[in-house]
């Protein structure tokens, strides 16, 4: 199974990826995961992205290319993987259709989780994680027992870096301008599917496997977008005759006398000077 997740930053892709990845025996491929394991090791390549990460911003595509490029190629991927986070932008939409067509991988789907701006806010300024088993909290919905402590490991949780107030909104807005416009591009291709993204980690699963289930056994159908009617203008003639309009009504032709009297006729027969005028005549002629 070779599938994407999209969803804004916050939206549950790295939680619902792992355990995806658990069930269907595929890795869980993370570009943000694997940025920061470059980070933390110190390579040139962690130390160029770390810029960009820090702001919110993407960093540049070559990077991520070139990294995904590799881990795609790996033994473990060659069932396929649960892409989580990348691609980010429509031209590493691209590249990937293309990378996965040399390999001979489509893609199978790619699965939108719908989550609510406010919810996401939450999230990102709540989210905790365990640096030693990867664990995720929040400290709103999902808090540790213990304070800033693994419930399952012990260690201690992490707050991420770029979870900040001022990043978490650029990487929202990223995501707006960036990566929304891959929902567009899948639906076209006939593979996007919608989950929603809100409720308790354990019900997003239970429809996101309602959905991918027929993916791993082969038996999803394309879902095409229905066609577009073009918009017509003016509404089509029902028959031959009804198109042919019928040539306006010329009106009657006036006599030349008729038009002599048109013009003699006062046009304000009963105007207030041709009252004034009639009163005045009336007096006089009293005089006389
Ligand atoms: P994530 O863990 O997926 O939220 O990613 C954390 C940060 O890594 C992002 O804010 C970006 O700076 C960078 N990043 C991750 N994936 C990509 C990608 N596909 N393209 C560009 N930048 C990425």
């Amino acid at each position: 199974m070779r599938i994407v997740l999209l969803g804004a930053p916050g939206s549950g892709k790295g939680t619902q990826a792992k355990k995806l990845a658990d069930k269907y025996r595929v890795p869980h491929v993370s570009t943000g995961d694997l940025l920061r394991e470059a980070l933390a090791a110190g390579t040139p390549l962690g130390l160029q992205a770390k810029a960009a990460m820090d702001a919110g911003q993407l960093v540049s595509d070559e990077i991520v290319l070139g990294i995904i490029r590799e881990r795609l190629r790996a033994a473990d991927a060659r069932n396929g993987a649960i892409l989580d986070g990348f691609p980010r932008n429509l031209a590493q939409a691209q590249v990937l259709d293309e990378m996965l067509r040399t390999l001979g991988q489509p893609l199978d789907c790619a699965v939108l989780l719908d989550v609510d701006f406010d919810v996401l806010l939450q999230r990102l300024a709540g989210r905790r994680t365990c640096e030693n088993c990867g664990a995720v909290y929040n400290i709103y919905t999902n808090p540790p027992r213990l304070d800033e402590q693994c419930d399952r490991c012990g260690a201690s949780l992490h707050h991420r870096p770029d979870d900040n107030e001022v990043t978490i909104s650029n990487r929202l807005r990223v995501y707006e301008l960036q990566t929304k416009p891959l929902v567009a591009f899948y639906r076209n291709q006939g593979k996007l599917e919608i989950v929603n993204g809100t409720g308790e980690v354990e019900e997003i699963f239970a429809r996101m496997v309602t959905v991918l289930d027929p993916v791993a056994k082969g038996l999803r159908k394309p879902k095409l977008p229905l066609p577009v009617k073009p918009k017509s203008k003016a509404k089509p003639a029902k028959t031959a005759k009804a198109a042919v309009k019928p040539l306006p009504k010329k009106p009657p032709a006036k006599s030349p006398s008729s038009k002599k009297k048109a013009a003699r006729k006062p046009v304000h027969a009963k105007s207030k000077p041709a009252k004034a005028a009639r009163r005045s005549a009336k007096k006089s002629r009293k005089r006389r």
